[in-house]
């Protein structure tokens, strides 16, 4: 049976002084011990939210993106291994926001994907279709050419520790999320792609749902098929309603 993940995606939101005060009451009041709980904030608050966190802390600690390249000249960005000097374990990849706002590729998440597991963090790829892929009937063909493009660069060992998000475009931070059957199918396309590359060991992949998934949904959504933890964004930004997710 593998752990079960909660991931919050605090995106744009909480400057270091917030972060730090909200990983404390979390800290403060978290309970469950049987789940992997990982928070990503942004880049600049990372260090103190990752403090407010104690050692050793309940928590994992991840960043929203990385460049593919070690060092040099890329002004504004972050490189893997300074997430991991930084004390990143988790490094998502390929978030809808970075595909669709930011124009990063398919061959991008790749490198990226790479790097992350070579600075000796796991890589966390989000996949998913936007509304008209779906309305073509589109939605199995795209999330298996980016799953397997974005683990194309892993090899085995790095392919059954990565981990993967199923995040419907159209579900993202709209209010709407997909239904458990919608999640279920979806999950068993991801999962049949991941038993092509790793045989049975494709079990052991985490795929999480992430799509406006509530307290008041997450229930019906873990109890999907192939449905091995949560991405959540808007209702990860607030102790109460996190950790009513978490607590499902
Ligand atoms: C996300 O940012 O990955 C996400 C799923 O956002 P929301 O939960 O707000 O839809």
């Amino acid at each position: 049976m593998t752990q079960q993940i909660f991931a919050a995606n605090w995106k744009m939101n909480h400057g270091p002084t917030a972060a730090a005060g909200i990983v404390s009451e979390l800290r403060r009041r978290w309970r469950r011990f049987d789940v992997e709980m990982i928070i990503f904030p942004p880049a600049l608050s990372f260090a103190s939210a990752r403090a407010a966190a104690g050692d050793p802390s309940p928590f994992k600690f991840g960043v929203q993106n990385v460049y593919y390249a070690e060092r040099g000249a890329f002004t504004g960005e972050n490189s893997a291994p300074m997430a991991k000097d930084a004390g990143a374990d988790y490094v998502l990849v390929g978030h809808s926001e970075r595909r669709h706002v930011f124009g990063e590729t398919d061959e991008d998440t790749a490198k990226k994907c790479a790097m992350v597991e070579r600075s000796g963090m796991t890589p966390l790829l989000c996949v998913g279709e936007t509304l008209d892929q779906r309305n073509r009937g589109e939605t199995a063909g795209v999330v298996t050419r980016q799953l397997r493009a974005g683990l194309a660069q892993l090899d085995q060992v790095e392919l059954t520790t990565s981990v993967i998000a199923y995040e419907p475009v159209w579900a993202i931070g709209t209010g709407r999320n997909a239904t458990p059957e919608d999640a279920a199918e979806t999950h068993g396309v991801l999962r049949s792609v991941l038993r092509d590359l790793v045989g049975d060991r494709a079990a052991e992949v985490r795929i999480l749902y992430g799509g406006s998934v509530t307290p008041a949904n997450v229930e019906q959504i873990l109890g999907a098929a192939d449905v091995d933890g949560v991405l959540v964004g808007g209702a990860s930004l607030e102790p109460d309603s996190w950790l009513s997710i978490c607590s499902a």
